[in-house]
């Protein structure tokens, strides 16, 4: 794995929140993205190197919904870069990691992502996330 890509934080109103960070990190929010799929509205923030994502359900059973029920606001995951997803997933699970998805899929800021199931990451969810080349869109 490579560096840390990003920290997902899960949070009520995007509105109120990007408000909030842009307070925080000195700079407003660089893009906002809705990945339908995933019943997710995303918005993310740049602080030197690093990137932050905010995450805002689009509806109840949105998976940000449920970790707000469950657990209020805060830290959802935490995304590492990757080379070749594929190549990981299987490492990891050969590892005994459990893959939330075998298959990569589509996420937001035209990554390919899988994610690991936080039982067997000491109550981390971890996203791995891999560029989508440009010419394979
Ligand atoms: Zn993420």
């Amino acid at each position: 794995m490579n560096k840390i890509e990003h920290i997902g934080i899960a949070v009520k109103n995007l509105d109120i929140s990007n408000e909030l960070f842009a307070a925080l990190l000195g700079a407003p929010h660089y893009k906002i993205e809705e990945v339908a799929s995933e019943g997710v509205k995303t918005s993310f923030f740049k602080s030197g190197p690093n990137k932050i994502e905010l995450l805002e359900a689009t509806n109840p059973e949105s998976p940000i919904a449920k970790f707000i029920d469950k657990k209020g606001e805060g830290i959802h995951h935490i995304a590492f870069a990757v080379d070749n997803i594929e190549h990981e997933i299987t490492r990891l699970k050969n590892e005994g990691f459990t893959v939330l998805n075998e298959v990569p899929k589509k996420g937001a800021d035209n990554k390919l992502v899988a994610f690991l199931h936080p039982k067997t990451t000491n109550g981390v969810l971890i996203e791995l996330c891999q560029d989508i080349p440009k010419d394979n869109k």
